[in-house]
């Protein structure tokens, strides 16, 4: 928990959101200003400011990450086709400084 972190705030429900899924390790809320029809942001409940705070110890957690996105994608209609995009860095847009993985799907995503 870093008091100034607003992720932090979300998830200790001191400032509210849209809760998505939740379990003991990860939250998924929705995008405040989404960029697609499903902008989700994937979010451990311990704070790292990016990927690269990350020990190796925390292996197990980086993969429930990536299988909470594999949960999110069993509710999306269609191909249930999604993309997801972490910034890492205030230089590569990254504005929320506690790790996170954008969830992204509904229209097409080609631009990248
Ligand atoms: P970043 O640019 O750090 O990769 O992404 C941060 C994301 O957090 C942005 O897409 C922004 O819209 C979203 N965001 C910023 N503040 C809030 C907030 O208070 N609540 C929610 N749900 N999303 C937020
Ligand atoms: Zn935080």
């Amino acid at each position: 928990m870093q008091d100034s972190c607003i992720f932090c705030k979300i998830i200790n429900k001191t400032i509210p959101s849209s809760i998505i899924k939740e379990n003991e390790d990860v939250i998924v809320i929705k995008d405040l200003y989404p960029k697609a029809p499903v902008h989700y942001l994937i979010i451990p409940k311990k704070h790292f400011s990016d990927i690269k705070d990350l020990e190796d110890s925390e292996i197990n957690l980086a993969g429930k990450l990536l299988l909470m996105a594999k949960e999110l994608s069993h509710d999306l209609s269609g191909s249930r086709a999604f993309r997801l995009v972490s910034n890492n860095g205030k230089e590569s847009g990254q504005c929320v400084f506690h790790f996170h993985i954008h969830f992204l799907s509904g229209k097409q995503l080609l631009d990248f």
